[in-house]
């Protein structure tokens, strides 16, 4: 216990200076009854515009060399586009920052958008779509498994997420369907391993698939 021997009063808990006259204490402070919040260093909202700074500052500088140039480097407005995603991703992280399971699946569904659209308007050679978005899937649900049980958390608290990897993916058969994926080979075996995996999760683990589901979906 600490003591201000000017107030001659006892302190509970840990204190810097006496609470009363502000002088300095003596003793051992004891752990505070209650968990005293961290301050943030790095708040949402600076980190929100730092970001846009440094977005801006590339653009311009893309902007200044595309007219030094003279509109030579056909990268550029690529590059445009790509930092406006990224700055977008950026801000998706920060809002999600507390979930992160959110924040992955979001991250790689933006970069599997990005890496079509970089695809479709660099003479659409369809890498992003034969190899990229089967990569990415089966990553995405490696990825949501390992850091779910990595943080130690119950699989029904994000059961729903590897439901929702496991939907999207499924965008894969129309593209191989319409004939707009070339090479469906890598696609097929991807897509099978995302469909049996989770046909296999929700058989093997139903009770926690089924109190995701009906939370969520108050079934
Ligand atoms: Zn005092």
């Amino acid at each position: 216990m600490q003591r201000c021997n000017r107030c001659k009063m006892d302190i509970l808990g840990y204190k810097k200076a006496c609470p009363l006259c502000g002088g300095s204490l003596v003793g051992e402070g004891e752990d505070p009854a209650y968990p005293t919040i961290k301050r943030k260093i790095m708040t949402r909202a600076l980190l929100v515009r730092i970001s846009a700074f440094v977005t801006i500052v590339f653009i311009v500088i893309m902007l200044l060399l595309n007219s030094v140039t003279d509109g030579k480097i056909t990268w550029i407005p690529l590059a445009v586009i790509s930092s406006l995603v990224c700055f977008a991703d950026i801000c998706l992280t920060v809002y999600f920052r507390s979930n992160p399971i959110k924040t992955i699946t979001w991250q790689m569904v933006v970069g599997m958008i990005l890496s079509v659209l970089v695809d479709y308007y660099t003479g659409w050679h369809r890498w992003a779509v034969i190899w990229v978005l089967p990569f990415v899937f089966v990553l995405m649900l490696i990825t949501t498994l390992s850091v779910g049980f990595g943080l130690r958390m119950n699989l029904r608290d994000f059961v729903l997420y590897l439901m929702l990897d496991t939907l999207l993916s499924l965008v894969q058969i129309p593209l191989i369907k319409t004939g707009v994926n070339t090479f469906p080979y890598p696609a097929m075996w991807g897509e099978a391993a995302v469909v049996l995996f989770f046909v296999g999760i929700v058989l093997l683990r139903w009770r926690d698939f089924k109190s995701a589901s009906d939370r969520y979906f108050n079934m």
